[in-house]
């Protein structure tokens, strides 16, 4: 896949920065609160970039918010005046799990602020394809792909392009039930065609989300953390007694209700810490710089302990949020309560003082 890169003069952008005067800028929504406080610990200004209909709930933390930027829509944030308006604070952008979403590949792409991150993964993440490519490139095990006209008879999980915390996913076991399933959302108007379709195997096992922060100060990745998410229904059908749950007939969701924290065997650490250094290396050779701060590889773990990843995110996850004073993980590599929130912050400051802001930025 021919990656487009984005045009964004990051030496321009920073000629006019006070670096002694940053300040931490996101989206109020997803890990903002996190991100906030966090960069309160290390001693920045924060830019809470808002809707209308949200402010008064960011108002509640006043104490941890310098500035609002207000908007009508989340896609104004590319206008020039809005840009500009965070330029004029120093404002670094940290993008959450959010950001693509709510602005959009072209706008998150080309936001003419100075992003903590890495801009080109953006693309990658935005194509399912692209995103698992990308994975079995690094020699991180992934499900297997199926194409549409190939013999199924195992439990698949059928995915939509662009379907949100999974939403839409529909756990099917042949090929004719796929076929009906898609003509159905195609003829529903919820996808276009079957180049929307991936299907991959269904993962029998626990799901497990990592949480890594890399950082190019140190060279190194620190794992900060691990979550499952709690989805509705696929977990609520086990409090379901299996006789009704069979007359129910019911088709499981996996819409994204919150986060449990989870601790992991030790056991597995160095494979998923081999995982994650994979992911760095890769993002260094395909995508230079590489990856800059946190990203999250999302598996499932099966009775064997094997660790197979169907999906990963190249920001802040929503899981980290269950972290805010620290995980049992952090506590390894920081004497002190280190979210990824704040890790992020630490990180900004730690490439300042080193005269290395260009190595955190894109
Ligand atoms: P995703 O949108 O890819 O993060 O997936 C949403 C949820 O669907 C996950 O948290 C899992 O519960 C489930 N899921 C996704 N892919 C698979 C898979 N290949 N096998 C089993 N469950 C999956």
């Amino acid at each position: 896949m021919n990656i487009k890169k984005p045009q964004i003069d990051i030496e321009t952008l920073l000629r006019t920065y006070d670096l002694d005067k940053v300040s931490i800028a996101t989206l109020a929504s997803h890990s903002s609160l996190q991100i906030f406080h966090g960069a309160k610990l290390e001693g920045f200004k924060t830019i809470a970039i808002v809707t209308e209909d949200r402010i008064w709930f960011y108002r509640q933390f006043n104490h941890l918010i310098d500035r609002f930027i207000v908007v009508n829509n989340w896609r104004d944030i590319c206008k020039s005046s809005i840009a500009q308006e965070v330029r004029v604070l120093n404002g670094i952008m940290v993008p959450h799990g959010s950001y693509v979403e709510y602005l959009g590949i072209e706008c998150a792409e080309a936001l003419q602020v100075p992003i903590f991150g890495l801009r080109n993964l953006f693309r990658i993440e935005y194509n399912q394809w692209a995103k698992m490519e990308f994975l079995e490139r690094a020699g991180i095990p992934i499900p297997r792909i199926y194409k549409m006209d190939e013999d199924i008879n195992v439990p698949v999980i059928v995915k939509f392009h662009g379907a949100k915390g999974g939403r839409g996913y529909h756990v099917a076991k042949s090929r004719d039930e796929i076929a009906g399933y898609v003509r159905h959302m195609i003829e529903r108007g919820v996808i276009r065609g079957i180049d929307e379709v991936m299907i991959q195997e269904y993962l029998v096992g626990v799901t497990a989300y990592y949480h890594y922060f890399y950082s190019p100060i140190f060279n190194r990745v620190e794992i900060l953390g691990a979550d499952i998410r709690y989805e509705s229904d696929i977990d609520g059908i086990k409090r379901i007694p299996h006789r009704i749950l069979i007359e129910m007939d019911m088709e499981p969701t996996f819409t994204v209700i919150g986060n449990i924290p989870l601790v992991l065997r030790e056991s597995l650490l160095p494979k998923i810490l081999e995982y994650g250094i994979k992911f760095v290396e890769e993002s260094v050779r395909t995508l230079p710089p590489g990856i800059i701060g946190p990203f999250c590889l999302e598996s499932v773990v099966d009775k064997d302990m094997n660790i197979r990843v169907f999906e990963f995110s190249g920001r802040i996850v929503a899981g980290t949020n269950a972290y805010i004073w620290g995980s049992p993980y952090s506590y390894l590599y920081w004497p002190e309560p280190m979210s990824m929130g704040r890790r992020i912050a630490r990180e900004v400051k730690l490439a300042i003082s080193a005269s290395s802001i260009r190595k955190i930025l894109t």
